[in-house]
């Protein structure tokens, strides 16, 4: 049990921090977001933007840890993109819609290529990123496509460079 602890909080600490995959600025500011880590979501995160330039990224390290590397790279660039595409400040209610997530998904994507983290969309990581996304999800919310629709949409709905 002991060691079952010591190996969950090394991971907690080193494994899958949100500064591993990125770091966000809000273009508000040009400031960094802050961001703070939950490991009790049952999701990979959210991020929040209130209207005087307040903007945090809740990250799951935990969460984040358990994924294909390259996805969870995509989900800390998909929440920077809420904050760069100002979806969770107050005036842009409702929030989160399936329109608003596809959005940062394509931005994400977009961020990666930028970076040189994908090269493009016939990248064989791209395929990958692809693959471990449709595991995820099975069935679509009011907020959120299922993994392997978000997975299609990334080449057939995303505008190509
Ligand atoms: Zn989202």
């Amino acid at each position: 049990m002991k060691y079952c602890l010591a190996f969950l909080f090394t991971f907690a600490l080193y494994g899958a921090e949100y500064s591993t995959y990125t770091r966000c600025s809000d273009p508000r500011t040009g400031e960094q977001v802050r961001v703070v880590n939950d490991s009790r979501l049952d999701n990979i995160g959210y991020a929040q933007m209130g209207p005087r330039g307040y903007a945090v990224i809740v990250w799951n390290p935990t969460f984040a840890n358990a994924l294909h590397p390259l996805l969870a790279s995509f989900f800390a660039h998909h929440e920077c993109a809420h904050i760069q595409l100002f979806h969770s400040l107050r005036v842009n209610k409702p929030y989160w819609t399936q329109s608003k997530e596809q959005e940062a998904d394509c931005d994400a994507v977009g961020a990666m290529i930028d970076k040189g983290i994908l090269s493009g969309y016939d990248d064989y990581q791209f395929e990958i990123l692809k693959r471990e996304l449709s595991k995820l999800q099975p069935h679509s919310t009011h907020t959120h496509y299922a993994g392997y629709i978000r997975a299609y949409n990334l080449t057939n709905y995303c505008p190509f460079n």
